[in-house]
């Protein structure tokens, strides 16, 4: 981009924040490459996450939602690890220059980045069909990372906080789309949707203690799906203990049951703890809620049931990469 919108001018405008005083970043936005000091004995975490125009996001989401969420996606991964955040880079390609929208998407993305510790330490702007992507960088002690492998038969199934709260949200924000009301992003019900949270300090609390861990991006039945194929093992799924989002208080119990077990976007960790590890104290201790719904089985089924153990027919799973 040349002219008063030059790539520089916007990114000093909205994206050159005020120095921020990171020991881990000993060269920010403005070089040709930024350098981080990753400490001796740490390992290096990368994760990466596209939004695209039409397909991830509609033209007209609040702006300030949309880049916190792009951040939040990418720190819900390094949490998913056990990982520290060390930075974030920011690759926007937009189809004009919107100031308005500009200014509410660097806002949104950098008061997560402030909250969060992790410094936008680079990116790339450049002029084409809408398209967000972050790369967020963190480091673990060497060895300690939290992979999707290692869960056992006779395991706890457990998760954090609670489930279904976005899938609502978009169906509440959908339904006033249909009426014709604006979106409107401070809405309580669309917490969840606009402004998800990463559970990092829960991530970071589970090292050393949970054998394997997931975020909660696709849905419970299908991230499951995915720890339980890394692991080589099964799952049962208590739906009586499933903790619901309680804004979905009120509403019919399959459409309830569909939003916490095969919507997306709640960015709960769900991890495997062996039986010996006392789950009250280490919800003590990253001050979450933690809920036992299941457990790990031999075989490679993933079967839910009700409080009598009787099968429960579960009509979407989630992401079609759900296999079986
Ligand atoms: P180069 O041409 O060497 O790739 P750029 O002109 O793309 O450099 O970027 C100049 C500086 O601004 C770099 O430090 C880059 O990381 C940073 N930068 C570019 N776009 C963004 C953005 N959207 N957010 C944060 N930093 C950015
Ligand atoms: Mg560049």
């Amino acid at each position: 981009m040349t002219g008063p919108d030059s790539e520089f001018d916007l990114i000093r405008r909205y994206f050159a924040e005020p120095a921020r005083t990171s020991p881990d970043v000993l060269l920010g936005i403005g070089d040709d490459a930024a350098l981080l000091g990753v400490q001796a004995g740490q390992e290096l975490v990368v994760t990466v996450d596209t939004l695209v125009e039409g397909t991830h996001y509609f033209p007209d989401h609040p702006p300030a939602s949309l880049g916190h969420k792009a951040l939040a996606a990418n720190l819900s991964d390094l949490a998913a690890m056990g990982a520290d955040p060390l930075g974030a880079v920011l690759s926007l390609t937009l189809p004009s220059v919107d100031h308005d929208w500009l200014a509410a998407f660097s806002r949104g993305f950098l008061a997560l980045a402030e909250q969060a510790s992790v410094p936008l330490v680079g990116g790339d702007t450049t002029r084409g069909p809408g398209a967000i992507s972050v790369t967020v960088l963190g480091q673990v002690p060497a060895g300690q990372a939290l992979r999707r492998a290692g869960a056992r038969p006779g395991d706890r199934l457990v998760v954090s906080g609670a489930l279904g709260g976005a899938a609502g949200g978009l169906a509440f924000e959908q339904q006033r789309r249909e009426q014709g009301q604006p979106t409107d992003e401070q809405s309580p019900d669309c917490a969840r949707l606009f402004w998800p949270n990463a559970r990092l300090a829960l991530g970071r609390g589970l090292r050393n203690r949970a054998r394997a861990v997931i975020d909660i991006s696709d849905g419970l039945l299908a991230d499951l799906g995915h720890l339980c194929a890394a692991s080589g093992c099964g799952a049962r799924v208590d739906w009586s203990q499933v903790p619901v989002d309680p804004l979905l208080e009120g509403q019919p119990e399959e459409v309830v049951r569909d939003w916490a077990l095969a919507g997306g976007e709640d960015y709960e960790l769900l991890f495997a703890l062996p039986p010996t590890e006392p789950l009250e104290l280490l919800s003590l201790s990253v001050r979450t809620s933690l809920t036992v719904i299941g457990e790990f089985t031999s075989g490679s089924e993933i079967e839910v049931v009700d409080a009598e153990g009787a099968r429960l027919d579960v009509a979407r799973r989630g992401h079609d990469h759900f296999a079986g």
